[in-house]
């Protein structure tokens, strides 16, 4: 018997409420979200949402409450399934799990599964590095096509395509199956990694531009599409001399990232 199907029901609604309030509020001023103002005032409760403030905005002369503008504002399930819903989630349960242990349908968990780790992902994307930054980049051979899940090769039932042996030497490239990531490592413990289509100046640029603040300080390898970067302070370590560490300048952060 799924023992969470039952654990929801023993939560109490007003205490998940005033928790989404303070998750919601905890850094910023009580405000709009839909004009931006501050002068808001309490306006009741909702008789059928026990626990749910309301809140009267003078600038556009319309009330909201706490689950205004997120994903949680038109659901018909209770807080507590959705609270339960992100902790396993965060336990790296599956769909199907979520929704035999919260009593729901595996559609219904399908969909909030997607739409947390789309939210989780949307405050990840903007993300902008500055202070001290390294770079490093890897090609990945995307997919392991043709091998089972035990290991070994897998029964097709044709010729194999043999595309991993034809993988070139050196960079890799987004065509052969094989695109570069490129990763951004604050020396604050921030990270930004990027999957691209090549390596080339203009590709590396962009990426840069996206992930790491102007002005920054730029710890990189000797690659040419990293040197040719624009708009940061950059010093780079040669490892073709067998030079990995100059003091403070090195990538060893990147590339351990890279090795986990
Ligand atoms: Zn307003």
């Amino acid at each position: 018997m799924p023992m969470l199907s039952y654990v929801h029901q023993l939560f109490s609604a007003e205490q998940c409420q005033a928790y989404v309030h303070m998750l919601r509020w905890r850094d910023r001023p009580l405000l709009c979200p839909r004009c931006q103002s501050c002068d808001v005032r309490p306006w009741g409760m909702y008789h059928y949402r026990p626990g749910l403030k309301r809140y009267w905005c003078l600038g556009c002369q319309r009330t909201f409450n706490d689950l205004t503008h997120t994903l949680l504002a038109q659901s018909k399930r209770s807080l507590a399934h959705w609270i339960l819903a992100t902790f396993l989630l965060c336990l790296s349960c599956s769909s199907h799990r979520i929704a035999r242990e919260l009593g729901v349908h595996v559609r219904t968990s399908y969909r909030w599964c997607w739409r947390l780790r789309n939210t989780a992902i949307s405050y990840e994307t903007d993300r902008h590095l500055e202070g001290i930054v390294e770079a490093d980049d890897l090609y990945h051979t995307a997919g392991q096509k043709g091998q089972a899940t035990q290991g070994g090769q897998k029964a097709l039932g044709r010729r194999a395509r043999g595309r991993r042996k034809k993988r070139e030497p050196g960079r890799g490239h987004y065509d052969k199956d094989r695109p570069a990531i490129i990763a951004w490592v604050s020396r604050q413990g921030f990270v930004v990694i990027q999957a691209t289509k090549d390596f080339t100046v203009k590709t590396v640029q962009k990426a840069a531009n996206l992930a790491v603040q102007a002005g920054s300080q730029l710890y990189t390898d000797s690659a040419s599409s990293d040197r040719a970067l624009q708009g940061y302070v950059h010093e780079f370590v040669n490892h073709t001399q067998k030079e990995y560490a100059r003091g403070e300048v090195h990538e060893n952060r990147a590339e351990c990232l890279f090795s986990l």
